[in-house]
């Protein structure tokens, strides 16, 4: 399927006068269209709710956006907290999905009223030390091990991540924490990321639900809530199909029909926490060509690089390229798209066939709503852009302004070098 960008050349032209390139640009619409399918695809279920992935785009103008929705939020730090907080979103409308938890993350999240979900057995120990009780409801992060397949295909290693208890210590777990008061069980899983096919939530959800029966016969707790947690991914590649989260609900409440409902256990609540499902078709960056190179390869440089969006740089992840204004033109020029690092990594595109780039085109950079601008950093000294929103009657809004020498130089202010910085700036 040809990927199209949601803006076009001359709307960028007339944005790029008041906010220069590069900059990510989301699409309120489609953001809004989207949440709204979700939201159907798992109205079957009462208790269903989604817990935004912070991480993914810790903007709260878009996180307003999902909450109309009914969308909570899934932090994993205290900053992502007090976001979070600073939105009013409190209580069990915050999903602590945190690991290597430091202890006054517990405890601000516990202040908070957020539901906590434990990533480790020790962890259950370490959070009545540190808050001086448990919560009467708390969850508990499982990873079954080995590997996690789809006919014979791989779709991801859980054996070799970090996360989650065993089997063994779950159930352990769930033993000691009812002893000690706990009222409230549930269950988190996470077992492959940007999964783009429709079994994959089924899967998850057959593996969560038959062990929740297990646990609920052997150890006699109350499970409230199964958490699917993220990895609905999304067609990076023009070549991809995409999910049809339609059928993932479809599907999910069938598993749901077969397994839970005749152990009794029809009052369970769903919960999920996708990031890159939300939001990552629904942000562009948008950049300049400013350089053409012509060594041993063809080479167009942008004003963008791997601070704005790190992932071709770090997994070499393949992000579509369109140049505006030349949406029809042949693809008969093959570039390396670069940013300015000191990294020969710093490439949005290797070997990309794309019609031929004059200086002064606009590049979009598909697919940067999630995990883009969040990834950024600051190697050699590079600001991270601006983040607009093209709104639903075509106006654009900032939503975050770029960062000036003023931010970088931030963390000097308890020194004399800051005064001469600040006079420069
Ligand atoms: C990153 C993350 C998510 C979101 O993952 P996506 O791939 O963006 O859907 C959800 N839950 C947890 C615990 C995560 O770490």
């Amino acid at each position: 399927m040809k990927k199209l960008p949601f803006v076009t050349k001359e709307q960028i032209e007339e944005i790029a006068k008041t906010y220069p390139t590069p900059f990510h640009i989301y699409d309120e619409k489609g953001i809004r269209a989207n949440a709204q399918a979700l939201k159907e695809a798992f109205s079957w279920n009462k208790g269903y709710k989604e817990y935004f992935a912070v991480k993914a785009t810790p903007n709260p103008f878009l996180i307003n956006i999902l909450r109309e929705y009914g969308c909570g939020c899934d932090c994993s730090s205290y900053t992502e907290l007090m976001l979070s907080e600073a939105m009013g979103i409190t209580g069990s409308d915050i999903m602590f999905s945190s690991n290597d938890t430091p202890a006054e993350e517990y405890v601000y999240a516990h202040e908070l009223g957020a539901t906590i979900n434990l990533d480790d057995f020790t962890h259950i120990e370490f959070l009545e030390k540190t808050i001086g009780t448990l919560p009467e409801t708390i969850s508990c992060r499982f990873n079954p091990g080995g590997l996690f397949k789809i006919s014979n295909d791989i779709m991801d290693n859980p054996g070799d991540s970090k996360y989650g208890f065993t089997t063994e210590q779950l159930f352990e777990g769930f033993r000691i924490l009812k002893e000690k008061g706990v009222k409230h069980f549930g269950i988190h899983s996470f077992l492959a990321s940007n999964t783009v096919t429709n079994e994959y939530y089924p899967m998850l959800a057959k593996i969560l639900f038959e062990l929740a029966v297990k646990l609920k016969e052997e150890t006699g707790v109350h499970i409230a809530f199964i958490n699917l947690s993220g990895g609905i991914g999304i067609p990076y590649r023009p070549d991809q199909e995409p999910n049809d989260i339609r059928v993932i609900g479809e599907e999910v409440r069938k598993v749901y029909e077969e397994v839970l409902v005749p152990a009794g256990m029809d009052d369970v609540a769903l919960y999920t926490e996708l990031g890159r499902f939300m939001m990552a078709p629904y942000g562009h960056l948008v950049t300049k060509a400013i350089h053409e190179k012509h060594t041993h390869k063809e080479y167009i440089g942008v004003d963008a690089c791997a601070v704005d969006l790190m992932r071709p740089a770090m997994y070499g992840a393949y992000h579509h390229i369109t140049v505006l204004g030349k949406e029809d033109a042949p693809c008969d020029h093959m570039y390396d798209v670069t940013g300015s690092l000191c990294e020969n990594n710093d490439k949005f595109a290797i070997d990309r066939m794309l019609p031929a780039i004059d200086k002064g085109d606009y590049l979009v950079i598909h697919d940067t709503g999630a995990h883009g601008y969040a990834m950024g950093y600051n190697y050699n000294g590079k600001l991270k852009s601006a983040e607009l929103l093209l709104k639903e009657d075509g106006s654009v809004e900032l939503i975050r302004r770029a960062e000036t020498p003023k931010d970088y130089f931030a963390t000097f202010d308890c020194f004399a070098i800051f005064d001469k910085l600040q006079k420069e700036m």
